[in-house]
């Protein structure tokens, strides 16, 4: 399949000889919600706002299916791409009453997770950056548009999102290009800041160390998934691991705090809790003894959203014992939030149903 041109070279394609500055009036426009098509950005020139309607889309995605959970605090939507693909997007309430959008960045993933739904489906093709931007202007479009109606639900009372996070379909740090260009985009035009940005991987070394020599990649903060600190036990449930993993990790988290000695940084490890796989006191000394050894961690627990995969969630007093072993070692540990599973939004579970017509 051929890549997808972007907005940007659309435009150069259209208008070689534009000047810069016009690009970034063009690029600026798509992220002002109160307008729904070039028509209406009046700063361009009267007949190239006319061509872009006629030749550029305002919106790269449109949304085919919207799913909104009970509690009305978590929106899903499954995401048409220009070639018929199709990926899910995230809208969910944080703890500020503010919103937090989970984008895709892959068609399927090659990583092959073992627990994870969107593992199964394999690796289809890469995301653009507009593609993935256009999930967060999708949901900044949704929310403008539910905050005007004459009677928003308590859920709309603020309409701003403040955090993106790169945990949908797909690997990112395997489209590093495109989910940098992305994450670019959002930084100029949004008011979201890059430590309001996560971008979670399975553990690419080979990208995590590019990202440290980098010097245009954004200081947006990192989640490793690391899911077991134990060697076989994380190849058995990730064959994107191998033998070394880990104490190669721990040396590239030496190298990132090197670089970021001056920011006050951590790390954050994603591990995601199964019944008797890694959740027993062995699991939890090894991850302990791998946390001291890495230095300003985080550990997010994650509950584990069914699948269909032979797997179970940690029983609930499992899951306080792993937590408290934890933090009584002294180490920060936090539980995510569960939300969006009755509409099958939560981790994991992204993955579009291939069309039976
Ligand atoms: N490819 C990226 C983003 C994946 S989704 C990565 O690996 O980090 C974000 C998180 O959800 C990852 O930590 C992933 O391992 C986790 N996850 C996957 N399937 C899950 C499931 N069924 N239940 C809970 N978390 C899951």
């Amino acid at each position: 399949m051929m890549k997808p041109l972007s907005r940007e070279e659309q435009f150069k394609v259209r208008y070689p000889d534009a000047p810069a500055f016009r690009l970034r009036q063009f690029e600026a426009a798509l992220f002002d919600t109160s307008k729904k098509s070039f028509a209406a950005v009046s700063n361009l020139p009267l007949p190239m706002r006319e061509s872009l309607d006629a030749h550029i889309p305002w919106l790269s995605i449109a949304s085919a299916h919207l799913f909104e959970s009970v509690k009305k605090d978590t929106y899903k939507s499954i995401i048409e791409l220009g070639d018929g693909k199709r990926v899910e997007t995230v809208l969910m309430r944080n703890a500020r009453g503010q919103w937090t959008v989970c984008v895709s960045s892959q068609v399927g993933c090659a990583m092959a997770c073992t627990f994870c739904a969107t593992g199964k489906m394999g690796f289809i093709r890469n995301l653009i950056a507009d593609e993935i931007v256009d999930q967060v202007r999708f949901w900044r479009i949704f929310l403008a548009e539910r905050s005007r109606l004459p009677n928003p639900s308590e859920a709309f009372q603020s309409e701003r999102i403040s955090n993106v996070v790169f945990m949908g379909m797909g690997e990112p740090l395997a489209n590093y290009d495109q989910v940098k260009g992305a994450v670019k985009q959002l930084l100029t035009y949004t008011d979201i800041g890059p430590t309001h940005i996560t971008v979670s991987t399975v553990g690419l070394l080979p990208m995590l160390r590019k990202i440290l020599k980098d010097p245009e990649w954004p200081a947006v903060r990192l989640a490793v998934s690391l899911h077991s600190a134990d060697s076989d036990t994380r190849k058995m449930m990730m064959p994107s691991s191998f033998d070394g993993f880990l104490e190669q990790l721990i040396s590239w988290a030496e190298a990132y705090f090197e670089k970021h000695e001056s920011r006050r940084r951590h790390l954050t490890f994603e591990y995601v809790m199964l019944s008797k796989i890694n959740d027993t006191e062995a699991h939890a000394e090894a991850l302990i003894r791998f946390a001291r050894r890495v230095g300003k961690v985080r550990i997010n627990l994650i509950p584990y959203n069914f699948t269909g995969s032979v797997y179970r969630d940690s029983l609930p007093a499992d899951f306080a014992r792993f937590q408290k072993q934890l933090a009584d070692a002294g180490i920060t540990v936090t539980r995510r939030r569960t939300m969006g599973d009755d509409i099958a939004a939560a981790c994991g579970q992204l993955i579009v149903e291939k069309k039976t017509e």
